[in-house]
């Protein structure tokens, strides 16, 4: 229920909407036509449910709410690839999604599973806002929705990298990555929705023991303890030791499939040889991708490594590589626009309209 007491549609599975259906003297079969004129086909507004009755469609515009979502506003980079996208929730909070078009016209979508993140990592911008709210299946859905009707690209990546840690809101998340893959939603295959933690342990073993089969990304950020707790508190709670076991684990359900481990590489912080020496030591022990992402600069106190230290890093970390590891570089997209990882974040003006 919204604040107009009338039920939010968007984001229920087929379950909840065939109960709806019922407690509302809807036919069975008609949960089945909603679910698809929901998600397949994005619809917002009742009326455009052409093959309910119009009764039905009536009631649905009376006493329920389709769109989570308010557009208020949309910044495209200066190469056109990328475009930022701000939302407003029905409760007035606010969030980003990111667009981006590679150099193969394949389209990734980056969506945010909280407004604001309260795990403190100390490079990211999302922390400065600190929790506002987790999202709903629906408001994470919805991001998607307004973006593949205003784009002339179809979605073909959706990764859970956007603001928020997405497993402090695991049950939405998962739920609603199953609607986006759902053939009968929109069919975006397992292997193309990537869901990124900076990793809580008790989740990403949740996930595991659930066999999901969404791609897992964890942010390791360090090759050292000292260095992740540093910039990433949760690691008192979570050291890599753990996430290391978790590797070893997954690597033994998903035979076929790799956990991607993100480094996000900052000047002076993770950069150095022996970092990248002792990072390959730690990957060594079940087999893994590996994402360097290049640091997007936000307040300053943390700085991009030239792409002298950048390569350097990564050429010593392949040279120390016996096989175990898959080495990946994100150089990101829209740093003009502040759309790179980790630099979603609601300026003050907005948060207080
Ligand atoms: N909370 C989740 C997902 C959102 S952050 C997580 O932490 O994994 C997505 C990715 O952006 C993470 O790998 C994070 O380490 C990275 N990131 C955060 N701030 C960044 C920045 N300023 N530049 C580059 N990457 C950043
Ligand atoms: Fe939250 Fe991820 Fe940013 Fe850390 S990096 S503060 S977990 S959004």
């Amino acid at each position: 229920m919204n604040s107009d007491n009338k039920t939010i549609l968007k984001g229920m599975d087929i379950n909840e909407l065939n109960h709806w259906c019922s407690s509302n003297n809807f036919d069975q079969f008609r949960a089945k036509q909603i679910y698809q004129w929901l998600y397949l086909h994005g619809v917002d507004s009742s009326s455009r449910m052409h093959n309910l009755p119009k009764e039905y469609q009536k009631h649905i515009s009376e006493s329920c709410t389709l769109s989570t979502l308010e557009m208020v506003s949309k910044t495209v980079s200066e190469n056109k690839k990328t475009i930022k996208y701000l939302f407003k929730t029905i409760d007035s909070n606010f969030i980003e999604s990111v667009s981006m078009i590679d150099e193969n016209g394949r389209h990734t979508v980056c969506v945010s599973s909280q407004s604001g993140c309260n795990v403190g990592c100390d490079f990211c911008a999302t922390a400065d806002m600190g929790l506002m709210k987790n999202l709903s299946s629906g408001e994470i859905i919805d991001q998607l929705i307004i973006i593949r009707s205003l784009s002339d690209k179809p979605i073909n990546n959706v990764v859970y990298m956007g603001m928020g840690e997405p497993f402090l809101n695991y049950n939405n998340v998962i739920k609603s990555a199953d609607i986006l893959n759902d053939e009968k939603g929109f069919n975006i295959s397992v292997n193309k929705i990537t869901i990124s933690t900076a990793g809580i342990v008790p989740k990403i073993i949740k996930f595991i023991d659930q066999k999901i089969s969404y791609r897992l990304a964890i942010s390791l950020n360090a090759s050292n303890d000292l260095v992740r707790t540093n910039i990433m508190p949760i690691n008192k709670k979570w050291p890599i030791s753990d996430l290391i076991n978790i590797n070893k684990l997954y690597s033994k359900q998903y035979k076929r499939k790799k956990i991607t481990f993100e480094y996000v590489i900052m000047d002076g912080v993770n950069s150095s040889v022996k970092d990248a020496i002792d990072l390959a030591e730690i990957l060594s022990s079940a087999k893994c991708k590996i994402n360097i992402i290049p640091y997007n600069e936000t307040d300053g106190k943390y700085k991009r490594p030239s792409d002298i230290t950048i390569n350097k890093f990564i050429k010593t970390l392949s040279l120390h590589n016996n096989d175990n590891f898959q080495i990946l570089v994100r150089w990101s997209n829209g740093l003009d626009i502040d759309a790179g990882c980790g630099q979603l974040a609601i300026s003050n003006n907005i948060k207080e309209e």
